[in-house]
């Protein structure tokens, strides 16, 4: 799909027009990845964070926050929730917090490789390469770290650097890459500032990168941060940080990224506590993760207010997750659910079978029996 038809699917307001795309990603989805949804619990192992997030409730700079950290017992004894559970992942997610050494996180995540089948995926900020290094080493599968807008200029805005530091997380995402993890990253949606074209650009690089994992969600303003006062984008220009707006993003990345895990997001169910995980679902998303953090620290997370599940228990989470899923007809998968590979010959037929035009016909579907997993 060329860049000029993805900015035409942004601007796109015809709700029949939608459905149009809507259709395509959902097929797209269910002809490369199948109609399992993958569960990844996600564990939010510390509130600490050294950085100034200008749109994050985490940022350093709010002393109003009771801050947390996880001990190795407490997270062991959510791991083993998981895996009552059936999930198939564990995702550790944090602030940067340098309270977490290099070396007490790698004990662990050798200590659930030796114990569990679990895959580990790591989201815990910009760490120096040698951490990366020391988690792969110890067993660690996933690295997520969302750019979260490729716009350099606003990029630089929302996120500030550390002294005597460079933050390019598109750097990183390649570094992570070749040092043997999948990535995934993604960008939130409706930033203010961001452009529609910043946000084609955004998709276009969820492709360049070839992410195994692509997390969107809308912006979601915190009182407690300089963003929520932020000037937006000239009339026109500005994305708004709208549901719909989120599923549009979803369906463009399944359709240009047809093999990447997708998650319909927390962020999403924020917006639409009812149906938003149904419908990110239905629109190319393959993915949930249903958070295990204990309650006492879940409302310690606070990177935007009125976070949906907020007051839920892991299990209560569970059984809900699981019955929305079957009874939307899908079935729930069953292992660590990395990402499939679809074979190459086959790729770039599915590659020319996908490409967006409206009034196309629809593609056929490579069965099942055509995609290896190569996990
Ligand atoms: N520290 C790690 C990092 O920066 O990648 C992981 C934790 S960070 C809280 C996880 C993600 O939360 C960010 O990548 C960002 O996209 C999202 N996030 C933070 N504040 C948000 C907000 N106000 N609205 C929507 N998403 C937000």
């Amino acid at each position: 799909m060329e860049r000029i038809e993805v900015l035409k699917w942004l601007r796109e307001e015809e709700p029949a027009r939608l459905e149009m795309l809507y259709c395509r990603a959902d097929e797209a989805r269910r002809c490369a990845v199948g109609d399992e949804v993958h569960l990844r619990g996600l564990l939010e192992i510390s509130n600490h964070c050294v950085r100034s997030c200008a749109y994050c409730g985490l940022n350093a700079g709010r002393r109003d926050l009771a801050r947390y950290r996880m001990s190795a017992a407490e997270i062991m004894e959510c791991v083993r929730e998981i895996l009552s559970f059936g999930y198939g992942t564990v995702v550790m997610q944090s602030g940067e917090d340098y309270g977490i050494e290099a070396g007490w996180m790698a004990g662990l995540v050798r200590r659930i490789k030796s114990k569990t089948p679990l895959a580990v995926t790591l989201s815990l900020g910009e760490r120096p390469e040698a951490d990366l290094i020391a988690w792969k080493r110890a067993g660690a599968d996933r690295y997520l770290l969302r750019f979260e807008t490729s716009d350099p200029a606003l990029y630089d805005r929302i996120h500030p650097r550390l002294a005597g530091r460079v933050s390019d997380r598109v750097v990183l995402l390649r570094r992570l890459r070749e040092i043997g993890y999948e990535i995934g990253s993604g960008v939130m949606i409706g930033i203010p500032g961001q452009t529609f074209e910043s946000l084609a650009d955004d998709l276009e690089l969820f492709r360049a990168l070839d992410l195994d994992m692509i997390g969107v969600g809308p912006y979601l303003p915190h009182p407690a941060t300089p963003l929520a006062t932020a000037e937006c984008a000239p009339e026109g220009r500005q994305v708004p940080n709208s549901e719909e707006m989120t599923y549009k993003v979803v369906a463009l990345a399944r359709l240009l990224c047809p093999e990447a895990n997708i998650p319909a997001t927390t962020a999403l169910a924020t917006l639409n506590t009812a149906q938003g995980r149904e419908l990110g679902l239905s629109r190319g998303a393959n993915v949930v993760m249903p958070n295990v953090t204990p309650a006492a620290y879940r409302r310690l997370y606070e990177i935007y207010p009125g976070k949906a599940c907020i007051g839920e228990t892991a299990a209560a989470c569970q059984g809900c997750m699981a019955g929305r899923i079957r009874a939307m007809g899908r079935s729930i998968g069953v292992g660590p659910g990395g990402r499939k590979r679809l074979r190459t010959a086959r790729r770039a037929a599915r590659a020319r079978d996908f490409g967006l035009r409206i009034d196309s016909a629809s593609p056929a579907c490579i069965p099942q029996s055509e995609i290896r997993n190569l996990q």
